[in-house]
């Protein structure tokens, strides 16, 4: 099955019995990314929590226990 992806509109071809070509399937509003933006993202999060400009949301549900 053909799959885009939503970040470079590339093309790719994947299994459509391999763990998300049956997600894809099942829920039509999964969007697929392709390696190198999936990496590419992650990394610029990673990047962006290092820098304290995300909110460390594990701090913050610790503070609303107490
Ligand atoms: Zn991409």
């Amino acid at each position: 099955m053909k799959v885009q992806c939503v970040i470079c509109d590339q093309v790719e071809e994947i299994h459509p019995d391999s763990l998300l070509g049956k997600k894809l399937r099942n829920h039509p509003l999964v969007t697929y990314m392709c390696l190198p933006c999936k990496e590419r993202i992650t990394e610029n999060t990673e990047k962006r929590r290092a820098d304290g400009l995300l909110p460390d949301t594990s701090l913050q549900v610790q503070e609303e226990e107490w």
